[in-house]
């Protein structure tokens, strides 16, 4: 669906070769674990296997669907000859040597670009969604919303983290997941200060803060949140420590427009927390772009380099984690609109105490 925009930024003697699983379905629309797209300026050509081509064949609208015969090569010579090609743009960052060699040793008669050229086309078009990517985060998001509100029930002293994961995951595609956007985090008391922490035996106790960040994917698009909540009570300092994120999360999305450094964006949340004295224990980028993967760009860290336009997905995520004791994280999932941006999540992000 994304052929035609990546064919307009190609000039006429080069053809981009995509063979990568997450930019093929970027711009095919196509799910399949094996296949080969060739873009040039005037026609595209997506391979597959017979395992996939009667499926590719109802799907893919802007390239000429054809059968994978073993040697892909033989197939792609006169294709390349009658557009008269004479460079081939590689995805530098996810071509294989192995394949590239292949490709080299088989069509010696062609220049291998292997730049990050072709990375930052496809990047910057992933960068800018479509209307029919945002309303795929969309559900996305809701069915992650479903879920979590369904499993909040689950979620008290006893209950052992891997359970609480399990059963987050179960109501996500109770409620239409195709499958998890990653490994669902669910770390409770002293391992919530764990950014990445995994879900383990231990059970959630009395006192407890519980960081749970969630996704649903949902027709190849992910949907990415995070939620605190506390089991039974907080001390004055854990209800101090969550207001500071929150405080920071909120000024984070109200400042997000277009325009926007995301160096900058990063610096508005880090500066509160800084400001309030936890900056050392905010050690992560505020966030990142969401799409047909989970991170990608634009990165909003405090060294990035990108300038925010309407059509990012982005998230804000910023935490603070005190090693041994607790942490707190809040993260939404944002679009970049003209007039500033949109929130994707619809959960409420005030501290809740589950009784
Ligand atoms: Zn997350
Ligand atoms: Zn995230």
């Amino acid at each position: 669906m994304n052929i035609r925009e990546l064919s307009l930024l190609l000039k006429p003697e080069q053809a981009a070769l995509v063979l990568d699983e997450q930019s093929r379905f970027y711009l095919t629309g196509f799910a399949a674990s094996d296949g080969a797209l060739l873009v040039t300026r005037d026609a595209s050509f997506f391979w597959t296997d017979s395992r996939y081509i009667e499926a590719a064949e109802a799907t893919v609208t802007d390239a000429a669907v054809i059968l994978q015969e073993p040697n892909l090569y033989a197939q792609a010579e006169p294709v390349l000859k009658k557009a008269g090609i004479t460079e081939i743009l590689t995805e530098a960052s996810r071509l294989s040597v192995q394949d590239l060699n292949n490709w080299r040793v088989n069509l010696r008669d062609y220049t291998y670009n292997v730049s990050n050229h072709l990375d930052l086309m496809i990047s910057s078009l992933r960068e800018v969604k479509l209307p029919e990517e945002v309303e795929k985060l969309d559900r996305a998001q809701r069915i992650a919303e479903a879920g979590f509100r369904a499993t909040l029930p689950y979620i008290k002293p006893g209950a052992r983290e891997r359970d609480i994961a399990n059963e987050l995951e179960y109501n996500m595609k109770k409620n239409g997941a195709d499958g998890i956007s990653f490994e669902t985090i669910v770390v409770s008391g002293a391992n919530s200060s764990k950014p990445h922490g995994v879900p383990g035996d231990k059970c959630v106790e009395d006192g407890d803060f519980v960081t749970i960040d969630f996704g649903a994917l949902y027709e190849g698009y992910h949907s990415d949140t995070t939620r605190t909540v506390a089991v039974g009570h907080v001390t004055d300092e854990m209800a101090k420590v969550y207001d500071i994120v929150l405080t920071a999360q909120k000024a984070a999305c109200d400042a997000l427009q277009p325009g926007l450094a995301a160096a900058d964006y990063d610096k508005v949340a880090r500066d509160i927390i800084t400001e309030a004295g936890y900056g050392p224990y905010f050690g992560h980028s505020l966030g990142h772009g969401v799409g047909v993967e989970i991170h990608e760009h634009p990165f909003c860290g405090p060294r990035s380099g990108s300038i925010l336009q309407a059509g990012n997905v982005v998230t804000s995520e910023p935490g603070i984690y005190l090693p041994g004791r607790f942490g707190v994280r809040i993260e939404d999932m944002l679009l970049v609109t003209q007039e500033g941006s949109r929130n994707f999540c619809r959960l409420p992000k005030e501290l809740l105490v589950l009784k």
